[in-house]
């Protein structure tokens, strides 16, 4: 645990502005997303690259754990320190590091500082009719979207972070505080292996990403939404298949929401509509984007009346865009108003999503039948986050809780083959899954980056399994 003197050898460093304390109230850098909140004992805060490197140094000389932190809103535990911890941790945040930022419009990139939010950099780049095309309910930093490779729900049409870093710019914890300059805007650049990709997933792991090269795209011109009804859960892809054939590139998200997260949102949150008027939601409904030029929405209407034809979908209404994803970002906050909520981001091959989604249904009845199945995800990209919610005031004991992992992970990594961690990356509460699933001369790869990147473990979550 860094002592006063350690900590005032730090404030020198980044000035007194840069260093918080308990006593100056640490709850946004302590108070996660999802899980408990944990302890710190000081959060700070560099602006420059140059001002990571120093706080690193200081790190390794005190052997003080850093652990990276964006806008904290990272859903499996790794932001923030532990809620048992001894209070060594000390917190560092990227929120000031928002100066410089580079766009280069004509090229359709941008470096971007590691603590600026997304929705800057979108504002940033909207007079030049850009956008940064991943798209979520919350509004992290790049600096988190590149260590947790964010996916969101333009995935299907924009791919996630990887797919759009040009290159990456961090500090790491070795013996000379290393700066990987590795900044590219270059589309095609094949120098040497690639040290950018890296640090994309590495949950904080392998160095503080200080500045991210990103590929921008093009705003479109007109966005359309539906909301279908599929004839059964089975023939989900049917429809995705008919829309693909109508729509190309233009189909720009996929998403499906179960009849008991509709409910939940319409229940628990203001100002909602019901997709197909009735009160009632059918089993699955799925909300379709086409983006594109003007003419788009007449492809879009075209390929949900083949969906509709060929008995894929019973129903269709075209609903505002700004109403559609309303709902669909609404369903966490409904559930979460209606229940104790367990939620799981999981993902499976697409062709296995209905028979996934019926297992877990079949079995969380028999071995969990106090909790109800709320499911809702981007299917287009086989994401499903698979909710299980317990009555307000009856919340799941532990063991229900501990069968509740061991049902969702177990039914989609053993039998269907997927993964635990879809979109969120690693952290303490996934961190047992990492161990147990992946091949031990993966996990020593792993644990030697580590080693070469950070050989006294001062960087990153404590509960991080490598
Ligand atoms: C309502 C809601 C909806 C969400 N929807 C989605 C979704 O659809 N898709 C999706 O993928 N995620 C989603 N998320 C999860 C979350 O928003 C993403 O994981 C996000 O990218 C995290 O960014 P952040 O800046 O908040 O990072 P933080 O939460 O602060 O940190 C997350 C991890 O990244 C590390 N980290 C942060 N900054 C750096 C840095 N500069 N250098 C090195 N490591 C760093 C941290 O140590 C930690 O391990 C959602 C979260 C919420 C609350």
């Amino acid at each position: 645990v860094p002592d006063t003197t350690a900590l005032d050898e730090l404030a020198g460093l980044v000035g007194p502005a840069g260093v918080l304390y308990p006593g100056d109230g640490l709850d946004a850098y302590e108070d996660p997303a999802r899980g408990a909140p944990g302890r710190a004992r000081a959060v700070v805060r560099p602006t420059t690259t140059e001002q990571v490197r120093t706080v690193v140094g200081w790190a390794r000389r005190h052997r003080t754990r850093l652990l990276p932190q964006g806008a904290n809103t990272g859903l499996v535990g790794a932001s923030v320190p532990p809620p048992d911890g001894d209070g060594g941790v000390v917190v560092l945040s990227t929120e000031r590091m928002v100066h410089g930022l580079e766009i280069d419009a004509a090229n359709r990139t941008a470096v971007v500082p590691a603590g600026v939010r997304l929705s800057a950099l979108d504002d940033a780049v909207a007079a030049d009719g850009l956008w940064f095309p991943i798209d979520l309910a919350a509004d992290p930093t790049i600096g988190g979207m590149a260590a947790t490779n964010t996916g969101g729900a333009r995935m299907l049409r924009h791919g996630d972070v990887r797919r759009r870093v040009l290159g990456i710019e961090a500090v790491l914890a070795d013996e000379g505080v290393t700066v990987v300059d590795d900044l590219s805007v270059l589309r095609k650049d094949n120098t040497g292996i690639d040290l950018s990709s890296m640090f994309i997933g590495s949950s904080g792991a392998l160095g503080i990403i200080t500045r991210v090269a990103v590929e921008l795209a093009r705003r479109p011109a007109q966005t359309t939404c539906v909301f279908l009804a599929p004839t059964a859960p089975d023939r989900v892809m049917a429809v995705l298949d008919a829309l693909d054939d109508g729509l190309g590139p233009l189909l720009s998200a996929f998403e499906v929401m179960s009849a008991e997260s509709v409910a939940a949102a319409l229940a628990g949150v203001d100002g909602l509509r019901s997709p197909f008027g009735a009160p009632a939601p059918p089993e699955l409904t799925i909300l379709v984007e086409a983006a594109g030029p003007e003419g788009t929405d007449a492809l879009l209407l075209d390929a949900v009346a083949v969906a509709v034809a060929t008995g894929a979908a019973t129903d269709a209404v075209v609903a505002p865009a700004h109403d559609a994803w309303r709902l669909r970002h609404a369903l966490t906050d409904g559930l979460r108003h209606g229940g104790v909520v367990l939620g799981f981001d999981v993902s499976v091959p697409r062709s296995a999503l209905a028979a996934f989604r019926s297992e877990v249904r079949r079995r969380a009845a028999v071995e969990l039948p106090r909790a109800t199945v709320a499911d809702f995800g981007h299917w287009g990209d086989g994401g499903m986050h698979c909710n299980l919610v317990f009555p307000t005031g009856a919340p799941p004991s532990p063991s229900e809780h501990g069968l509740a992992r061991e049902l969702v992970f177990g039914t989609a990594v053993e039998r269907f083959g997927g993964s635990y961690s879809a979109e969120h990356g690693i952290g303490p509460h996934n961190a047992d899954w990492w161990r147990r699933v992946t091949p031990p001369g993966n996990q020593r790869v792993v644990r030697s980056l580590r080693t070469l990147f950070d050989p006294l473990g001062v960087l990153g979550h404590p509960d991080l399994p490598y």
